[in-house]
This record gives C-alpha cells, structure tokens and sequence, in this order.
C-alpha cells in the first residue's frame, strides 16, 4: 500500500491545490492530506474549517483523506506509514525553498521521499495569498477556487469586518 501525505496550509485550498491532488492520487494508494495547524502562522481559516473544505471539494475522489497535523511532517508521516511527500512546484521561486526542505525531510527520516508535481499552467499563478487578498478587496475568485470555497471565504470576510 503506498499512502502519500501532501502537506500544506491550504488556507484556503484553490484550484492549483486540487489539481495536485487529483493527479497525486492517480499515482500512490492512499493521499493524506496533511493540513499543517500552526499556531505561529496566522491563517484566515482555522484548521477544522480547511479540513471541512478539503473534504468538501475532494468528496468525489475515493483514495483521498484529509487531516490536520502539527509538528514534524516526517514525524506525521511515519506516524501514517507514509514514504511519499507530494509537494507542487510553481515557479523557480518555489525550487530552492523546497529543496531544502526536501533535503531535510530525507535527511531527518531516509525512508521518506518528495515527489513533486509541476503546476498545470492555468494554474501557475495562483496562490492562497494572493486569493485571499483578492476576496478581501471584493474581487471575483471564481476563477481561482471553487464556489464552495468561494462563498466560505465570503462568509468570512463578512465575519471578519
Ligand atoms: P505551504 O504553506 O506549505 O507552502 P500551501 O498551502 O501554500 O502551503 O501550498 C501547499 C503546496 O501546494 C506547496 O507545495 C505549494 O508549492 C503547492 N501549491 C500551491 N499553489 C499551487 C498551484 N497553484 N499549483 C501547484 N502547486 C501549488
């Protein structure tokens, strides 16, 4: 059984996000997603609400799980007897950032391996940041998330005023 964890903030999971996930599950048994709840990096959604959503927008796609986790990623991994870390790469900024933490993860637990998967192109320039930012300004995110997320985030914009 190869389980794989894709780790990350997912604050909120987009359509880049879900494009990983879709071809990252055609490849190992099981994909957990591991939704990273750290309580130094300030998020707009707390990480019951991400799992919720991920949940919600991955319904349809049998082999994947969602969780939240916090610590080490090498330690949730072996914890899920998981060997696979799918990780996306964007653009060159992306690279050396998760080489390092590539290299590390390998060096710190040598059974587990990254695999990454580069970002479909209409999706290269979407980041949670950047959708968040957009939302908060009143722009249309439709074409970056999905409209579940999409009225999650205008929930709690609203909620947040
Ligand atoms: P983190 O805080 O760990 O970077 P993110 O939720 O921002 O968490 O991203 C999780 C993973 O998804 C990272 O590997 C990131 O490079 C990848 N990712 C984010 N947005 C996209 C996208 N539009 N296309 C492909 N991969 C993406």
């Amino acid at each position: 059984m190869k389980t794989g964890i894709y780790p990350g903030s997912f604050d909120p999971i987009t359509l880049g996000h879900l494009d990983i996930i879709k071809r990252a599950a055609l490849v190992v048994d099981k994909l957990i997603i591991g939704v990273l709840n750290n309580s130094a990096k300030k998020s707009l959604f707390t990480p019951e609400e991400r799992v919720a959503m991920i949940q919600k927008v991955t319904s349809d796609i049998p082999n994947v799980e969602v969780e939240s986790f916090n610590g080490l990623l090498v330690d949730f991994a072996d914890q899920k007897q998981a060997h696979i870390i799918v990780r996306g790469l964007r653009a060159i900024s992306d690279f050396e950032y998760e080489l390092q933490i590539a290299q590390t993860n390998r060096k710190v637990n040598s059974k587990v391996d990254t695999m990454f998967f580069t970002t479909s192109e209409e999706y290269s320039y979407i980041s949670s940041s950047i959708v968040k930012e957009y939302a908060m300004y009143g722009g249309d995110v439709s074409q970056f998330v999905t409209p579940y997320v999409e009225t999650c985030l205008k929930a709690k914009i609203k909620e947040n005023r």
